[in-house]
């Protein structure tokens, strides 16, 4: 698996860093800053996947690395892999609009997943609420939360394109255990149905969304969506 650590036009380094979702603890955050001063890292950017890009000198870059494992982070991996989640502050600590813990789902879920090789680079987020303030409909795998443990599942979004995509929504109230199994699922699809290096999105595009249902049908509570339900979400009529 590739490590996100590039060089920069200035001939400098940057590592990608990833936290449990863009989470840091004060020991992690106070831990990172006192291993960029001490590697002299040039500058920190937290970066629009909820990680941190530090800049520094190729001859700096091995020593920061070393200190991220004792701080609880990695590096972020590269190329075509499951990439870091981005989950929303949804939780019942973070954001008081969260129906359900967007943000614990999200950490699951990066736990599970993050790194695994696909065709082509897999993003997921994960959103509280139907404001999305990750993005949930342009991830190839975005979730939202519908209530308390029920989330609606959309499929084959793309952002950050010239041709950017919105995910159709493939499944509803589905229980945060179960998501992680239709993304296994998803994941399996994809491997069997893509083309050489086809992102998801553009797989979608092409075969539709119910090839990716599980034969047996989705778990309990969890059913695949009508149109209608998509447009009235898109309205922002959707029952919540
Ligand atoms: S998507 Fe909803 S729950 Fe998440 S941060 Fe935005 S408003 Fe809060």
């Amino acid at each position: 698996m590739n490590k996100a650590v590039f060089q920069q036009s200035n001939g400098m380094y940057a590592i990608n860093i990833i936290s449990a979702c863009g989470v840091f603890t004060p020991e992690q955050f106070a831990g990172l800053g006192q291993a960029a001063v001490e590697c002299g890292v040039f500058r920190l950017k937290l970066t629009t996947r909820q990680t941190v890009v530090a800049v520094l000198d190729a001859d700096k870059v091995a020593g920061l690395e070393a200190r991220l494992p004792g701080l609880n982070l990695r590096v972020s991996p590269y190329g075509s892999t499951v990439r870091a989640v981005k989950s929303c502050a949804g939780n019942s600590a973070l954001c008081p609009r969260a129906l359900g813990d967007a943000l614990d789902l999200g950490i699951a879920l990066q736990d599970q997943f993050l790194g695994r090789e696909v065709h082509k680079d897999v993003k997921i987020a994960v959103a509280g609420c139907s404001r999305g303030c990750v993005d949930p409909l342009c991830a190839d795998f975005g979730v939202i939360a519908r209530g308390k443990d029920l989330f609606d599942i959309f499929l084959g979004g793309r952002g950050g394109t010239r041709k950017p995509l919105h995910g159709k929504l493939l499944a509803e109230k589905m229980a945060g255990a179960e998501v992680s199994k239709l993304l296994e699922y998803v994941l399996e699809r994809y491997g069997a149905l893509a083309q050489p290096k086809e992102r998801l999105a553009l797989t979608v595009a092409r075969v539709g969304t119910a090839e990716f249902l599980p034969p047996g049908g989705l778990p309990a509570g969890g059913r695949e969506s009508a149109d209608s339900d998509f447009l009235n979400f898109l309205s922002g009529k959707e029952d919540v």
